[in-house]
């Protein structure tokens, strides 16, 4: 049973499912063991019920978030993002709607809205709540707001444990149902954990990362404002990846101050002694890129992903489809086939700008000598003389490419959101199963 289950990715999916639900619904299991306060009306205890869950639901983000290898390798990153959004905003609506249907149904109760006369309990409750909507509202308008992603980070934290925090203080002063000790044990516990999860994800983590440093040996110019970025292992032996998984790259700091990026290992993944990134030049880390000196010190927190072509050995082929800086995790996919002697064909579909964007264009020549790889160029401004496919990667381009027998492969896309979506309909539209088609989301946040 143990065996099947360590083998059956669905089946271990299920049981992380499983246990959230468990958990979000634990508070009122407990409640359920002992008899409610009397007199009190369905509404009354619905709104509890609803503080519960949201608050239950919140202390889980704090496990959603904390990298946690094993339930990230059931997921991926970019599915759990979208969880920790959906289930952030479900948890507010319940923690907002709470205290409401108890100002409808009793509403002597508003006066818990005049903060400096209220009690503790609603003071603290009020103040989780603003926390909260901060925390929403920084972080669905962080663009428009202008806010950058490192400090949105830390606040976003700070707000999380001030919400949590005070919100399980709350519960407690409020005693109702936390009054028995068993009662208040287990959710001290859940808060516990939670609170150790950012101890660990802010504290032991880094510090563990420092036992394990890089150096970067070079940093190579490339095609399309790109650079490798190549890292050495120094007294470890590095690791080894699936070919497409990312790290998180921190640059010349110690990895305590959280100045980490998310980049896809472009190189061959059997090889751990050498680790390379391509990095394109977007903002103010990356731009910073190309003045990084051999020598400097570097970390690692990885590998993640399940964007990888390492888990269909199944596969009768691949089809990559790659839209400009959505190379590289491709690349690492197409060295590791080399290095593992792959037969199986692989179509590369590339979008870019012009041709002078083709970013490893010469490195993903030179290998199709050495592997069944067939390459598609498609330019957004095809120039003179030029006899490839211009214009955007869509259903027609498609349809010409990829092999009648839609089923036999598994296709994977890396690019900007809007080509990633218009690829993805297109290929259903062509009848690829849903299954078969893997994306992997450079922007996180
Ligand atoms: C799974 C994954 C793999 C990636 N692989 C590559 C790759 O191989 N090559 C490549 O060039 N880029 C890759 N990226 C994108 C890269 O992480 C961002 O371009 C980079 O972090 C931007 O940082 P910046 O300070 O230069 O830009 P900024 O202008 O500060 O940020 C631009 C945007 O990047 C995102 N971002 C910024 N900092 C972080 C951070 N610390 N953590 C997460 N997101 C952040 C935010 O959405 C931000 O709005 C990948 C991203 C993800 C999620």
């Amino acid at each position: 049973m143990h065996r099947l289950l360590m083998h059956n990715p669905i089946a271990i999916a299920t049981l992380w499912i499983l246990a959230y639900v468990v958990i979000c619904l634990f508070p009122l299991l407990v409640a359920l063991l002992y008899p409610a306060p009397a007199g009190r009306s369905f509404w009354v205890e619905f709104s509890v019920a609803l503080g519960f869950i949201g608050l239950a639901m919140m202390v889980l983000q704090f496990v959603l978030t904390a990298r946690v290898n094993r339930i990230e390798a059931s997921f991926g990153i970019d599915i759990l993002i979208q969880f920790h959004r959906f289930s952030s905003l479900a948890a507010f609506a319940m923690v907002v709607v709470h205290p409401i249907i108890l100002f409808i149904h009793e509403p002597t109760t508003l006066d818990l809205l005049n903060f400096l006369q209220a009690p503790l309990r609603a003071q603290l409750a009020t103040i989780a709540t603003l926390a909260f909507l901060v925390m929403v509202v920084t972080t669905i308008w962080r663009r428009p707001l202008n806010i950058p992603y490192e400090p949105w980070r830390l606040l976003h934290t700070l707000l999380a444990v001030l919400a949590v925090g005070l919100g399980f203080g709350h519960a407690m002063l409020v005693g109702n149902y936390l009054s028995l000790f068993w009662q208040a044990v287990l959710w001290s516990g859940l808060v516990l954990v939670a609170l150790w999860l950012i101890v660990y994800v802010r504290l032991v983590k880094p510090w563990m990362m420092t036992k394990r440093p890089y150096f970067v040996e070079e940093v190579v110019v490339q095609r399309g404002d790109v650079h490798t970025l190549a890292l050495r292992p120094y007294g470890h032996d590095g690791f080894t990846f699936k070919p497409g998984q990312f790290a998180w790259l921190t640059l010349g700091v110690n990895p305590v101050h959280m100045r980490e990026h998310p980049f896809s290992m472009s190189s061959c993944a059997d090889q751990s002694d050498r680790i390379e990134f391509g990095i394109k030049a977007l903002g103010d880390f990356t731009r910073r890129i190309k003045d990084v000196k051999p020598g400097t010190k570097a970390y690692l927190d990885g590998p993640y992903g399940v964007f990888t072509t390492e888990s269909y050995w199944d596969s009768a082929g691949f089809v990559l489809i790659a839209g400009g800086i959505g190379i590289t995790p491709i690349l690492s996919m197409i060295t590791t086939a080399i290095t593992r002697q792959d037969d199986r064909p692989f179509l590369l579909i590339y979008a870019i700008k012009t041709w002078g964007d083709a970013t490893y264009r010469e490195e993903l020549e030179a290998m199709k000598s050495q592997l069944d790889l067939t390459i598609v160029y498609v330019l957004r401004e095809g120039h003179e003389g030029w006899g490839g496919e211009t214009g955007y990667v869509d259903k027609d381009l498609l349809d010409r490419y990829i092999p009648l027998h839609r089923g036999s492969r598994h296709y994977f896309i890396c690019a900007a959101p809007v080509m990633m979506d218009a690829v993805e309909t297109a290929l259903l539209d062509l009848e690829v199963p849903v299954t078969n088609v893997h994306m992997e989301h450079f922007n996180l946040a």
